[in-house]
């Protein structure tokens, strides 16, 4: 079959790789270089682990998605998965922090449990006067996001698949099959995978009523002297408990010590707009993490990343079939880790035609 997929972030990539095992001819565009720094698949790494809070749907798909990336591995000769474990911790009764916690509770998912004092011995990094307890689980770290796009870029050129990058889709024909690029050129396939990402409303407008654009920003910190050691052994942080929703992702292999918030996203029209980072913003998202970690004032922001994405209402995945186009949306936030399973997904079927398994497994009810 011939499948054109539009966009190279890592539902793209994945499709792509995916369909290319199954024989599939497969056509790749994206309008920048791959990786695409401002795609939400360009940033240097993201997270991936077990805990999925009340989304318990997610965290029983969960293990697919850990041996979808595990194929991957063996498909490019190397692992891009920094292999951490993953630490959160809560600061007050009810936080994101002990709901995650009841969700690995829920799951049989087995961690290590700290006192506070025992917590700040492992991880000085974090004040031990602020926090009720920390935990710890092996499973999950961190994705090297840009290292995985080359390599899945350079693995589909081998297996004879065409990029186009640096080429813009103006249009989708679904009916015919057929997506026009900005240099006037068609691509015509059997199939059209449309992994557009915060650009999707572009191409498919009619999902406007599904997806809601936001932009965020994140923050990579350089720590104090002293605590530089403790960070450069440090696992992925789910969540630093209270009511900041921030993450945190430590410096693994020559990437930086990364943090971001859910309370910092805002709604946004166009995907490419306030794209520049707005002064003072990386100190806002530095100054989130004050509790539970000690001493914020010493550490001082490198640099701040902005990140255009898109949500559904329950925050869970979305396809959606418009005759030879079938759209997908890995979204929300929390779509990185699950990229080389949908890319198996979806792959799976377009062969099989079954939209409504896919769809269900998406949003994680199958
Ligand atoms: C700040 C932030 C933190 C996150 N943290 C995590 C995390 O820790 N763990 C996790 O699992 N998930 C996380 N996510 C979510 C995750 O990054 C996304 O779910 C995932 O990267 C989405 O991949 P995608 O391929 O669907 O979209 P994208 O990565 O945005 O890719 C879409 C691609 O399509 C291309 N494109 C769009 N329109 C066109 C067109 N017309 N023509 C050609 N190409 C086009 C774009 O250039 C882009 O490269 C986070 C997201 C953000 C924003």
């Amino acid at each position: 079959m011939k499948v054109c997929v539009v966009g190279g972030g890592i539902a793209g990539l994945s499709t792509a790789w995916a369909l290319c095992k199954s024989g599939n001819q497969v056509t790749l565009i994206e309008q920048g270089p791959l990786p695409n720094p401002l795609a939400a698949s360009g940033d240097e790494h993201r997270m991936i682990r077990r805990g999925y809070g009340s989304a318990d749907g997610y965290a029983r798909i969960i293990s697919e998605a850990f041996a979808a990336w595990e194929e991957m591995w063996r498909d490019l000769g190397r692992s891009h998965l920094a292999r951490r474990g993953v630490l959160a911790m809560s600061q007050n009764p009810g936080d994101d922090g002990e709901k995650f916690r009841e969700g690995y509770d829920r799951m049989g998912e087995a961690y290590e449990l700290y006192e506070p004092k025992d917590a700040a011995r492992r991880y000085p990094f974090l004040d031990p006067a602020t926090i009720r307890y920390a935990y710890f689980t092996k499973a999950g770290g961190a994705l090297l996001c840009q290292r995985i796009a080359a390599d899945l870029a350079r693995w589909l050129g081998e297996k004879g698949a065409a990029l186009k990058l640096n080429a813009k889709v103006t249009a989708i024909d679904a009916t015919k099959g057929q997506v026009r690029l900005a240099d006037g050129s068609h691509v015509t396939a059997d199939q059209i995978i449309v992994a557009a990402g915060a650009w999707v409303l572009r191409l498919i407008p009619e999902l406007a009523r599904r997806l809601k654009l936001y932009r965020t920003a994140l923050a990579y910190l350089t720590p104090p002297a002293d605590l530089a050691a403790a960070w450069a052994d440090a696992p992925a942080i789910l969540d630093i408990g209270g009511k900041a929703e921030a993450y945190m992702l430590p410096p693994v292999d020559g990437t930086g010590l990364k943090v971001g918030a859910g309370v910092h996203k805002r709604p946004a029209d166009d995907p490419d707009a306030n794209r520049m980072p707005v002064s003072g913003e990386g100190d806002t998202l530095r100054k989130l993490l004050s509790p539970p970690l000690a001493r914020i004032e010493d550490y001082s922001v490198a640099r701040v990343v902005t990140c255009a994405y898109t949500f559904t209402a329950d925050e869970k995945f979305l396809s959606f079939r418009k005759d030879r186009a079938l759209v997908v949306s890995a979204c929300s936030g929390h779509g990185y880790k699950f990229g080389a399973a949908v890319g198996r997904r979806v792959a799976e079927a377009i062969q099989t035609g079954d939209d409504a398994g896919l769809l269900a497994w998406l949003r994680a009810e199958a």
